[in-house]
């Protein structure tokens, strides 16, 4: 058994959110160490696109000539790990009827899709040369706590003190439960299974490259809601997605989840034609567990980051680098002043109370409310949608200038007022069961 303050800071998972966490806290000069199931710094705990792009007030990013960079979260991406690059997201109805949020080109503003296993090592290297301990190939199985504080945790190779425990294990959500922070959430868990490929796709041409959601259930047998994405990040190149919701663990095989990903791609007439002749080299899938974000993310010597008390998988690659930053932040400040506890670590709770968990929220419960509608729904919806300009508050232009607002609420507000029903719903994340 080890000494209580033989770490000052432990961090379970070497996603972003855990890589960014060690290289922080390391770089403070605090004793850090890491711990990640999979074998090697790269590896993936589930599929990811890699699309990228700053995050307004938060992170910045410049496209230069030697590769993207984001100042405030100090990630410099060469081009070698920049696969390509979106300028739309597209989503079409079961009848064909689609809207689009069209991404600005600007170099102060870059849209990229990246090599996430690249950049993954690459921050791995940065942890290690600031002097954190990176320990791969051993799972966290608890995490230890006595007065109802976090102490450390526990793995098979024994167990291990820490001042503060940085939680990154992504959408498990196992330790952040242990350590109570669902504790006061009624809500119960429901379930995402998402089955993907990485597709050579020869059909795919410079003029389609951007990402395509596809909504309802008419092209497939799944009858629970389910959505699929198709995206092209470059010519010749697919990344193909298909997401079924549960509020059970185990309902759905593999089998049947890889037959539903086969007939998505064969029978949905709104990509197959993308993906004729196209050929997989590499398939993936993951279970995700949904929770609604808990009301606290730190409790005595215990930070909740990334996915791990996110919505639903979606926190994103940036915004999860940049809450791992703060995270280790605030633990190498509380460590410093000898307060670890839940008010010593509260400056960490404010910062994800604020505007980015309110929008990452957002996000995903439009993609939930969306997934529980009905295919006519659908149509509905996204006819209303098509018919509304929506380029001013597209990605990154978060203050549309206001002869555009004016021109939006006359054409726009009189189809939401009919719809509005509809759009609520979208809106409210009714759960996706
Ligand atoms: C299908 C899909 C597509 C996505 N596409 C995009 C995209 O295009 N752009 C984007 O920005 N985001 C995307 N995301 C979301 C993004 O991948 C996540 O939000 C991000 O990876 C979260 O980072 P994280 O560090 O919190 O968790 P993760 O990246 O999940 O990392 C958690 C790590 O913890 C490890 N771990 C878990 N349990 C233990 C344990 N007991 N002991 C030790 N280690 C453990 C896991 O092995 C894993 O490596 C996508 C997600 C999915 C599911």
């Amino acid at each position: 058994m080890c000494n209580k303050d033989d770490f000052d800071v432990i961090i379970i998972g070497a996603g972003p959110a855990g890589l960014s966490a060690a290289r922080t806290a390391a770089r403070s000069g605090c004793k850090t160490l890491l711990f990640e199931t999979l074998a090697q710094a790269g590896d993936l705990g589930h599929p990811c696109s890699g699309v990228i792009a700053p995050l307004p007030g938060f992170v910045s990013g410049q496209r230069r000539q030697d590769g993207l960079h984001f100042p405030e979260i100090e990630l410099s991406i060469p081009w070698s790990l920049v696969v390509g690059s979106i300028s739309c997201q597209r989503y079409i109805s079961p009848g064909g009827v689609s809207f689009q949020a069209t991404f600005p080109a600007r170099d102060n503003f870059p849209i990229a899709v990246i090599d996430k296993s690249g950049v993954l090592r690459l921050m791995a290297e940065q942890a290690v040369a600031a002097g954190a301990e990176l320990r791969f190939g051993t799972s966290v199985t608890h995490v230890t706590s006595q007065d109802g504080g976090v102490t450390g945790v526990r793995t098979r190779q024994g167990e291990f003190a820490a001042k503060v425990v940085i939680s990154a294990e992504g959408v498990s959500r196992q330790f952040t439960e242990e350590a109570g922070l669902y504790d006061t959430v009624t809500s119960g868990k429901s379930y995402a299974f998402i089955v993907s490929e990485i597709l050579d796709a020869p059909a795919v041409t410079c003029s389609d490259v951007g990402q395509i959601s596809t909504l309802g259930r008419r092209y497939t047998s799944v009858s629970t809601p389910s959505f699929g994405t198709l995206v092209l990040p470059a010519k010749g190149r697919a990344q193909v997605y298909f997401s079924v919701f549960a509020d059970q663990p185990h309902i759905h095989t593999d089998e049947s989840l890889w037959h539903y990903l086969q007939e998505y791609k064969q029978r949905d007439a709104r990509i197959s034609s993308l993906l004729e002749g196209a050929t997989a080299i590499h398939r993936a899938g993951t279970r995700m567990a949904l929770r609604p974000v808990p009301r606290h993310v730190v409790k005595d010597g215990f930070i909740g980051v990334g996915d791990s008390v996110g919505p639903g998988g979606h926190v994103g690659i940036l915004p999860s680098i940049f809450l791992g930053q703060k995270a280790a932040q605030t633990a190498v400040q509380a460590v410093r002043s000898g307060d670890v506890s839940q008010k010593g670590l509260a400056n960490y709770e404010r910062l994800y109370r604020g505007p980015l968990s309110r929008g990452l929220d957002f996000e995903y419960r439009i993609i939930t409310g969306l997934a529980d509608m009905s295919d006519d729904e659908l149509d509905r919806v996204c006819q209303t949608l098509s018919r509304i300009n929506l380029a001013p508050f597209s990605f990154g232009q978060w203050q549309p200038i206001a002869a555009e607002t004016v021109k939006w609420i006359v054409t726009g507000l009189p189809l939401i007022l009919r719809d509005r029903k509809l759009l609520r719903r979208m809106l409210s994340g009714k759960p996706a069961v």
